[in-house]
């Protein structure tokens, strides 16, 4: 039987005085006040007890992560419709990347790049009443958790810089890919990017992706087919153009975001949630990449 919290602990103490650390995103500014120093790990087992390390219980940006919570909305509305207008292929690019959606005529690659993300926003700003309330009232209850909130100020900050989103969203708007107005897709957006979590109650929402679709109340939100899908493109598309990488150095489906976190899974088994500010070169958490590699080397517990 593996100890499993001997096994995060040996992994941040061998990790925790790195003096490469990647550089903490800056493009929007709000980010760049995160220290590069902070450094936690949280796991949570289908069965069996949590464990945890470090600053799992500071919470962050958890930006690009909010792509696949919303993408489980919306197809809770539009079930099979939404790959309609959202592809399902890696793109191999970065993730504000545009010249793919010009060439390919207002269809995202997938939904986890930003043009993807923004065409499944205007799906929920569609169906929600009160979007950004009610997005948030979704993730505060699969995650059980009402004081899960989101930064206003990281919001208004990327709102002030985004100018690639704005252009994404007008691309998408001359293709016909876009049903609302492209500020009001966009303020949805930026709040959901802005949505502030620590890795516990990270590891909380994603639990249900790796439970069949129960989330921690024990309640069926999606069936297994939704949540197979949605693991499937975790697994080819949630890490910008480093989804080969994850898969080859941690094979586990996850997903990364710009403030530094990665919630990784094993579906029947875990939910593994890293955060380390400082991102590598393509944009992943540096420390969190190599952390998910050797738990899933120390662990043997990968989907392959
Ligand atoms: N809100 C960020 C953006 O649209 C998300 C980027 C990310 O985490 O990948 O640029």
């Amino acid at each position: 039987m593996i100890n499993f919290q001997n096994v995060i602990n040996d992994i941040h103490n061998n990790l925790k005085s790195s003096e490469n650390r990647g550089v903490v995103a800056s493009y929007i500014p709000e980010l760049e006040k995160q220290s590069a120093k902070s450094f936690g790990i949280f796991l949570k087992p289908i069965n069996g007890e949590n464990c945890h390390v470090g600053d799992w219980n500071t919470p962050f940006s958890i930006q690009s992560i909010s792509k696949v919570l919303a993408l489980s909305k919306a197809i809770v509305f539009e079930n099979n419709k939404v790959w309609q207008r959202v592809d399902v292929e890696p793109s191999g690019n970065p993730f504000n990347h545009l010249s793919l959606l010009e060439l390919e005529k207002g269809i995202p690659r997938n939904p986890l790049i930003n043009a993807g993300a923004i065409v499944i926003a205007d799906i929920l700003v569609t169906h929600l009443k009160h979007p950004k309330q009610d997005f948030l009232d979704y993730v505060r209850n699969i995650a059980g958790d009402h004081t899960i909130n989101y930064n206003l100020d990281v919001a208004k900050s990327e709102q002030n810089t985004g100018f690639k989103n704005f252009a994404a969203a007008h691309l998408l708007k001359s293709f016909k890919n876009l049903n609302n107005d492209v500020d009001t897709v966009l303020d949805f957006y930026f709040h959901q990017c802005a949505l502030e979590l620590n890795c516990k109650q990270l590891a909380n929402a994603f639990y249900l992706f790796a439970n069949a679709g129960k989330c921690i109340n024990n309640k069926q939100h999606l069936s297994l087919i939704q949540v197979k899908r949605i693991n499937a493109i975790m697994l080819t598309c949630g890490f910008y153009d480093e989804a080969g990488e994850f898969a080859f150095e941690v094979g586990l489906p996850g997903k990364s975001g710009v403030g530094g976190g990665i919630v990784a899974l094993l579906p029947s088994n875990f939910v593994i949630v890293t955060w380390s500010p400082g991102l590598n070169a393509k944009g992943n958490s540096l420390l969190g990449m190599q952390a998910l590699e050797q738990f899933t080397t120390k662990t043997k517990r990968s989907i392959f």
